[in-house]
């Protein structure tokens, strides 16, 4: 869920952990199995304080010492046990991508078995990667400040000194005390709130009773209005957007339905979203009690609830049953689009649950050339090599996630839907609340087939060293129902044939039948337009797109979908069309999602000279407005730096 950077070459302070080569906890030695939290959120300094208390539980015979990660953090005591403790923490010898060690030596060294609580007081630092401080301005509302976190892959070791890797999970309580009249929602079940000692500030009490991995820690503070919409189901959102959201996932019970009949009960219980500002960079984070999704899914027509099926598979795949380390990031993205899909399967039909897989091919093969440019081919490996500090989030694309899903969908079609659908139940069932890697992954299934001799016999045909370590292009492909997906693109091969006649005659009108498209769904409209992108050696010519804008509705008016809007400003622009570069402005000052506006302004940058000096000036006026990750990418992507 985090934005690519690199990885970096600079000396490691202290060795990696032999278990996880993106943390230097030694979790083979020691591990957390609960921690409580004490924050102080001020908005004015942009600091944390506050301090983590975590209890340890010795797996070694005489454990010396704690290591865990921190990244940025400024760290003012250590005690275990009550007692004052040493520790070495060098924030100079802080590491780009890993960050600083914090070691912490045991007064007396821990028996096998035994438990110490280590208390550390600390704060965090403005240039904190977990946290995003947002101002009045960037929210809905425009009144009050906000705060979100964001921990996958390896931020919350920015947030809180802790053991950063996701084969250690832990139950956690906080006290978080925040400025009135804002709320504070975590990763967590909500306790009582009580005034703080300070006046004009409440302190609010959580609980996660099911042990979780440290990138699942999540909070947000701001004005929020918390809604239930159903028995399992709640919605939270700025009081601004709250309607509209209440509307948008009224139906997510029935999907909650359809997710528990496949996949097993919700291990976690209830299912809340909230739905951030809209500056939020990405599509959503599937913390358990804590569901981060966009705002731009409000569609005001139910039509982009793709992602939070999404999210809510995670809460099987990943939250509960999830790798246990980043290199294996398929074993949760992987299997959540496998539950996802069949969750759409459940819903729409079998017809439509193949139609997703056709579009995940899609962002697979596009990744795969991607890194092909950047000659960075590893990455399309199913397994990731993170050792050497490579950065998770430099190896985050499509290929766990449609990669993955291809595996999957290879197994289901070897040993038959009705099998493979059992499989996944008990695979839920087996790993819950645990982490696990391939080796175990395989051996379940292994043993899960081992009384079935035909399952077996065609499980043999695996090319497991393919599938895990091969890079490119997936060993086999599945075929796909593409029914769905054939009308549209034949819709769109028709506008583009006709585009091609056009440029050469200079007519203004087209005989295509756009009849299909009164019947497409939203997804077969993205389908469509993604034909037209992916033609690239194809430009409209005016006429054409004024035409196809009053027969397939697509008049700046008409898009209030986040999906289409943002696809077909796409096509205009590449077809150095400047009629819309009024509503395009528009469009990429209200929304700060990555996905939308990093296409969007190097498009109009490409459009025109004077689409260039707008995309410019537009988004110097309005660089406040997105999330730093996102208008450092902007800046480079505009060329300004
Ligand atoms: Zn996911």
């Amino acid at each position: 869920m985090a934005p690519p950077s690199s990885s970096s070459s600079a000396a490691l302070p202290i060795p990696a952990s032999k278990l996880d080569p993106s943390s230097f906890a030694n979790q083979d030695e020691i591990k957390t199995t609960h921690f409580h939290l004490e924050w102080d959120v001020d908005f004015a300094t942009q600091i944390i304080t506050g301090s983590v208390a975590h209890t340890l539980v010795a797996l070694a015979e005489r454990v010396e010492r704690v290591i865990f990660d921190t990244s940025g953090l400024t760290v003012r005591s250590v005690h275990v046990d009550g007692v004052a403790a040493a520790f070495q923490h060098d924030p100079s010898a802080h590491h780009p991508v890993l960050g600083a060690p914090l070691i912490i030596t045991l007064p007396t060294p821990a028996a096998r078995g035994a438990t110490v609580v280590a208390t550390i007081a600390y704060a965090t630092t403005p240039a904190c990667t977990g946290a995003q401080w947002l101002a009045a301005a960037q929210t809905q509302g425009k009144t009050h400040p906000f705060l979100y976190t964001q921990c996958q892959a390896i931020h919350a070791r920015a947030l809180l000194p802790c053991m950063d890797t996701p084969a250690v999970r832990a139950t956690y309580s906080a006290t978080v005390t925040a400025p009135d009249p804002l709320l504070v929602l975590m990763s967590a079940q909500r306790g009582a709130t009580r005034p703080a000692d300070v006046a004009g500030r409440t302190v609010y009490a959580f609980e996660q009773p099911v042990p979780i991995a440290s990138y699942l820690i999540a909070a947000c503070v701001g004005n929020i209005a918390v809604r239930q919409v159903g028995p399992r189901f709640t919605i939270a959102a700025e009081p601004e957007l709250i309607d509209a959201a209440a509307w948008e996932f009224a139906e997510t019970e029935a999907t909650i339905d359809a997710f528990e009949a496949i996949a097993g009960p919700n291990p976690f219980g209830n299912v809340l979203y909230i739905l951030l500002p809209r500056s939020y960079l990405f599509g959503g984070m599937e913390n358990p009690g804590l569901v981060v999704l966009n705002p731009s899914l409000i569609a005001g027509d139910r039509s982009n609830v793709n992602v939070q099926i999404h999210e809510l598979a995670h809460h099987h795949a990943g939250n509960s049953a999830g790798t246990n380390t980043w290199q294996d990031f398929y074993l949760n993205e992987g299997w959540c689009v496998y539950l996802e899909r069949a969750i759409i399967g459940e819903l729409e039909g079998e017809k439509a649950r193949h139609f997703h897989a056709i579009m995940g091919q899609r962002a697979l093969r596009e990744s795969i050339a991607h890194y092909r440019e950047t000659n960075e081919m590893q990455f399309t490996r199913l397994i990731v090599d993170l050792s050497g500090a490579v950065d998770p989030d430099a190896a985050f694309s499509s290929v766990p996630y449609e990669r993955g899903f291809a595996l999957l969908m290879h197994l289901e079609s070897l040993v038959g839907l009705a099998k493979f659908r059992q499989f996944t139940r008990a695979y839920f069932e087996h790993f819950k609340f645990k982490a696990l890697d391939t080796v175990m992954f395989r051996a379940f299934l292994k043993d899960y087939f081992a009384s079935d001799a035909d399952a077996t016999r065609a499980l043999g045909q695996v090319d497991w060293d393919a599938w895990l370590h091969g890079e490119g292009d997936v060993p086999v492909e599945v075929p796909y129902d593409d029914s769905l997906a054939r009308e549209c693109h034949e819709l769109a091969d028709a506008y583009l044939s006709a585009a091609k006649r056009l440029a050469e005659d200079g007519a203004a009108a087209t005989d295509v039948d756009a009849a299909p498209w009164q019947h497409f769904s939203t997804l077969q409209k993205m389908a469509f337009m993604d034909r037209l992108l992916d033609a690239t050696d194809v430009t409209f010519p005016a006429p054409l797109l004024r035409e196809m804008e009053a027969t397939l509705s697509l008049r700046p008016a008409d898009l209030g979908n986040c999906e289409l809007a943002f696809r077909w400003y796409w096509v205009c622009l590449r077809s150095h069309d400047e009629t819309h570069f009024g509503p395009i402005g528009t469009f990429v000052t209200t929304w700060g999602r990555m996905k939308y506006v990093r296409p969007l302004y190097r498009a109009w940058a490409a459009a025109s000279p004077r689409g260039l000096e707008e995309a410019r000036q537009t988004f110097v006026k309005h660089r406040d407005f997105y999330h730093s990750v996102c208008a450092k990418a902007l800046e480079k992507d505009l060329k300004l730096v």
